[in-house]
């Protein structure tokens, strides 16, 4: 299809948000890379193929004049910023009795407040524009919650409500808001779990095996692309089954 303008992708750097850049760019979407290393980014732009138009911007999604910086530098390169999917994301995980306010606080502040950063610096963009898409990563744990990680699922169903209401508010002018929600995608984020945990994880998976990057693509490039023009508020669960039902 063609582009519309560029695609603003936080956390681009590794994992889920670097899949989706690759995907993106080989799609033919303008990508525009944030993350905190701006050095890491330019490895992955480099990667990117020869056609592609990257550009990379270091900002932590947590810190409101970075984002505003970051913003403003897009918005110099690049004419028109059709889309932003809200990636960057970190656990902090502990069992609730036992988790301090900084774990909490510092979950919250990426997941959520990075989020709200992000969809706040460019809504005005999108809004002048009169189009815009926005998609953001939530997780299923978001939607069912998970024992050891309150911080994570109330930043990811925070950002199921932000979607729905951020769809309310900008839908009159052209703009539409939606969220993903996958299980277990193998990154850095979920490498470490402990070996049990996987296995009985990749049990209650009915497509019988762990996710990837890759499977969450096709799901943004469609929420970015003119099919998806009348969908907005909607959280999207991919995670081969797992939560079905739930
Ligand atoms: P990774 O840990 O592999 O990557 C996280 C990305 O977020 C990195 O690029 C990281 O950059 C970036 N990031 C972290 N903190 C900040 C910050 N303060 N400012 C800017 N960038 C930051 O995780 P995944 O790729 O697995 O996760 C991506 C998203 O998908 C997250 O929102 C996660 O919650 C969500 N998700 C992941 C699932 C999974 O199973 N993996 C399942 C459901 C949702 P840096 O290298 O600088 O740390």
């Amino acid at each position: 299809m063609a582009a519309e303008g560029a695609v603003v992708i936080t956390g681009a750097n590794r994992g889920i948000g670097r899949g989706l850049a690759r995907d993106l760019a080989a799609s033919g979407w303008p990508v525009a890379l944030v993350g905190r290393s701006l050095e890491k980014l330019e490895a992955v732009a480099a990667a990117l193929p020869a056609k592609a138009r990257a550009r990379c911007y270091a900002a932590d999604v947590s810190d409101w004049e970075a984002v505003q910086a970051a913003v403003g530098a897009i918005t110099k390169d690049f004419a028109i910023v059709y889309g932003l999917v809200n990636n960057a994301g970190i656990t902090c995980d502990g069992l609730f009795v036992r988790m301090s306010p900084a774990d909490w606080q510092a979950v919250l502040n990426v997941n959520l407040t990075g989020t709200f950063h992000f969809t706040r610096a460019i809504a005005p963009i999108m809004m002048r524009q009169r189009k815009g898409r926005i998609v953001n990563i939530s997780s299923v744990i978001g939607l069912i919650g998970n024992a050891g990680q309150a911080n994570y699922a109330a930043s990811k169903a925070g950002i199921v409500a932000m979607t729905k209401s951020v769809a309310r508010e900008l839908g009159g002018r052209g703009i539409t808001c939606n969220a993903i929600a996958p299980g277990f995608i193998e990154t850095d984020m979920t490498a470490d779990l402990p070996e049990k945990v996987k296995a009985d994880m990749l049990q209650r998976i009915p497509l019988k095996r762990f996710g990837r990057a890759e499977d969450l693509a096709g799901a943004v490039r469609f929420l970015l692309s003119p099919d998806a023009a009348w969908i907005t508020g909607q959280t999207l669960v991919i995670d081969g089954g797992m939560t079905m039902g739930s």
